[in-house]
């Protein structure tokens, strides 16, 4: 997914699945894909990724960066996938399912994942 490729800047093809980003991604049990996964239809320019929740419940944390072999920057291809979503004046993030009570931080990183 060429697009994908130009606004993370990041080498989609140097990932080889070996799924360590996801087996330290904290938030892999709230996706639907997990951040590998996510990877793979990229590489494959699978426009289904474009539909998926994981994108809009990464958390941009970096874990998975840190952990992996190729230094693939997932976060920035989360936020990617987000921004053609948002393009489409789509988005996978309702404001008012968020529960009351959340953490302030949580609210502002949710809000700025509205911004195209
Ligand atoms: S850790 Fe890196 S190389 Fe391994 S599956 Fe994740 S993105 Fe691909
Ligand atoms: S940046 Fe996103 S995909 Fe990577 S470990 Fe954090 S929440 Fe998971």
């Amino acid at each position: 997914m060429a697009k994908v490729e130009e606004l993370s800047g990041e080498n989609l093809y140097a990932c080889y699945q070996c799924g360590k980003c996801a087996a330290g991604c904290l938030f892999a049990d709230h996706m639907d894909l997990l951040p590998n996964q996510v990877l793979r239809l990229v590489q494959l320019s699978d426009e289904s990724v474009l539909s998926s929740r994981a994108p809009w419940v990464c958390a941009s944390c970096l874990a998975c960066e840190v952990r992996c072999p190729k230094g693939v920057d997932i976060a920035k291809v989360m936020e990617a996938l987000r921004l053609l979503v948002l393009r489409t004046g789509e988005t996978g993030l309702r404001l008012w399912e968020i529960p009351s009570g959340v953490p302030q931080i949580a609210l502002v990183g949710a809000t700025r994942k509205h911004t195209p």
